[in-house]
């Protein structure tokens, strides 16, 4: 995938899920790849508690509740709970495919992204559909 069509894929990808523009929580705040708790969702979050296992999914970030986040943190780690509850039943493929754009995972090399959830004009920036 060229430079050209990453770029294309990274604003299709921003014009449909403009939550991907953030920086402290979501696929900017964490380092690509699966969440460090079940090994299976891409990261979405970073977490600091004491018993915190690093980035997580959504549904393990749900889990840990306020556990994932410091004294400290509390309050960030509640707004990233509410921030990671209003994203669409999609976002684990767009996560994937925001590091797709960017460059940090390959697009084979997340052998389950199922592209079939996302809307048309993400999946035309597509190289692999
Ligand atoms: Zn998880
Ligand atoms: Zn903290």
């Amino acid at each position: 995938m060229d430079r050209c069509a990453r770029r294309r894929l990274r604003s299709a990808l921003l014009e449909t899920a403009p939550w991907l523009a953030a920086t402290e929580v979501g696929p900017q705040a964490v380092e690509a790849g699966r969440c460090d708790a079940c090994d299976e969702s891409p990261r979405l979050l970073p977490t600091c508690g004491p018993a915190g296992p690093g980035a997580v999914c959504r549904v393990c970030a749900v889990q840990l509740g306020p556990d994932g986040w410091c004294e400290g943190h509390q309050e960030e780690g509640a707004a990233a709970l509410v921030w990671a509850a209003a994203l669409p039943a999609s976002w684990a493929e767009l996560v994937i495919l925001w590091w797709v754009a960017t460059g940090e995972v390959r697009p084979t090399a997340w052998s389950e992204l199922d592209t079939s959830v996302l809307p048309l004009d993400v999946r035309r920036s597509l190289p692999l559909s």
